[in-house]
């Protein structure tokens, strides 16, 4: 019941940080930046090895997700 096993997780694949990415259970929190004037949209950031109560198990592999409910 990790982020890196759940279905709302989305890798950063920036090649960067390897073990982290964000949590698309929700939609994203709108920030404003009042330096720049532009309005940005923020995804919870995880680590791979966190969790929390929503996790949904991944659709095996080769399978839709709606085959799969
Ligand atoms: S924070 Fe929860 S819902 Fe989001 S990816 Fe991790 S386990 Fe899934």
């Amino acid at each position: 019941m990790l982020c890196m096993n759940c279905r709302w997780f989305v890798h950063e694949d920036d090649g960067a940080q390897m073990d982290e990415g964000t949590c698309r259970r929700h939609p994203p929190t709108a920030t404003y930046d009042p330096e720049s004037g532009w309005a940005h949209s923020v995804w919870p950031h995880v680590d791979w090895t966190d969790w929390c109560g929503e996790f949904e198990a991944q659709a095996p592999k080769g399978r839709g997700i709606d085959e799969w409910r």
